[in-house]
């Protein structure tokens, strides 16, 4: 981002380029560490299902709590995890802690999966299948419970290996879904070979729904795809009614974003799934799809 215009326009975007290295690379340093610090925390985001009107599952999201910086995003730590080759022991300590948050969520007899962001790395790694099977044993989490949830571009190398990896995974009994879904360029002939349950229909798709009389027509595509091919479509990113209303108009059933539930830890997890009121899913007016 641009900080300043003008004269000292140059001189004020140079300054903010040596401050995000020098941020970089600090980052890079602290990180090794983070995990033994115990600076990294999940939070987990609801995900509804408008025809069960119950939430149906929750994502973990890992966090990042640095002595200086304050909370920092995945989207900038995971990448350098994965330069660093500590993605492996990060996935890790995800996975592990998830399923163990997880398995105690539905110890009470709540019905619910769990989503899992991987890396590509993890998966190139060919360890992630041992660490899935430890995670689950560990925490006695049933896999039925457990969805891999892997961003579309990892797929793009075409690797049949990796493609294995999945296969064996959903052999588990954990379910897989295709992160971010839409924001690359799977073809569809690939995609309909990949062992993949899930659609994540990335949030672009969602922002401009309500907006864009093409929006909604590219949903209505995805939704339909997700039809054809078997698999379930979640939409991401929901943030307002009039979202809801044309994704429900369209047929997507399952949702996640700001207007369902934020992202929360752990302990508060149960009262958001117990107290989720299922009115908040009802869709006032019945609306056009532009
Ligand atoms: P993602 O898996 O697509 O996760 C959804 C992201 O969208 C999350 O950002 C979530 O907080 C955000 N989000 C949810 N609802 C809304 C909404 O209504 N509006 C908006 N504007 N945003 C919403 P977050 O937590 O910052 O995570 C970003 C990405 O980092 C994730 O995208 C995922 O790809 C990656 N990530 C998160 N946790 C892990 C992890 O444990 N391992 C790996 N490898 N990647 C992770
Ligand atoms: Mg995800
Ligand atoms: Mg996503
Ligand atoms: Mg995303």
């Amino acid at each position: 981002t641009v900080k300043a215009q003008g004269k000292n326009g140059v001189r004020a975007s140079g300054e903010a380029l040596v401050e995000e290295s020098a941020r970089r690379s600090r980052l890079a340093r602290d990180l090794p560490g983070a995990i033994a610090r115990g600076q990294l925390r999940l939070v987990h985001q609801p995900v509804a299902g408008t025809a069960e009107r119950r939430i149906l599952g929750v994502e973990a999201l890992v966090r990042w709590d640095h002595p200086v910086h304050g909370p920092v995003s995945p989207e900038e730590f995971i990448g350098l995890a994965e330069d660093d080759g500590l993605i492996v022991p990060l996935q890790r300590w995800v996975l592990e802690t998830a399923t163990a948050e997880h398995a105690r969520l539905v110890a009470g007899g709540r019905d619910l999966k769990l989503g899992v962001n991987i890396s590509v790395r993890h998966l190139q790694a060919r360890c992630l299948v041992e660490d899935v099977t430890r995670a689950l044993e560990r925490s006695g989490l049933p896999a039925r419970m457990l969805m891999i949830e892997v961003t579309e571009s990892v797929l793009m190398d075409d690797d049949e290996r990796l493609v294995a990896e999945l296969a064996e995974l959903s052999a588990l009994g954990c379910i897989v879904s295709l992160d971010d879904f839409g924001k690359g360029y799977s073809s569809l002939a690939y995609l309909a070979r990949l062992p993949v349950q899930v659609l994540k229909m990335d949030r672009g798709f969602v922002s401009g729904i309500d907006t864009d009389p093409r929006g909604a027509a590219l949903v209505g595509s995805v939704v339909d795809l997700g039809r054809t091919l078997g698999m379930d479509v979640v939409a991401e990113g929901v943030e307002t009614p009039e979202q809801m209303a044309l994704l429900t108009a369209l047929g997507c059933r399952f949702l996640q974003g700001w207007l369902i539930g934020r992202p929360v830890p752990a302990d508060e997890l149960a009262a958001v799934v117990d107290g989720f009121d299922a009115a908040r899913l009802e869709v006032p007016v019945p609306v056009a799809v532009p």
